[in-house]
């Protein structure tokens, strides 16, 4: 059986003598653990930062609500 290599498309024989199928070499196994790395950095679903996001927004919202409710006691 053979696969192609996810990296650089190369065909890959699945068996004992390719360590590292599917790709057909550590280099392309480290580059496609690079760009999966380079992905999640893109997207903040990190256990840290997913607290700090989800926080922010509703620490300004409620700050929002407030104001506003702040003004509305005002005018009446
Ligand atoms: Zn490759």
């Amino acid at each position: 059986m053979k696969v192609y290599c996810p990296s650089c498309k190369k065909t890959v024989e699945w068996a004992d003598t390719s360590p590292f199928r599917p790709f057909c070499s550590k280099n392309c196994q480290l580059i496609d653990l690079g760009e999966w790395a380079d992905e999640q950095k893109t997207i903040p679903c990190g256990p840290s930062k997913d607290a700090e996001t989800s926080q922010l927004p509703d620490i300004e919202d409620i700050e929002a609500l407030l104001s506003q409710q702040g003004d509305d006691f005002f005018n009446n």
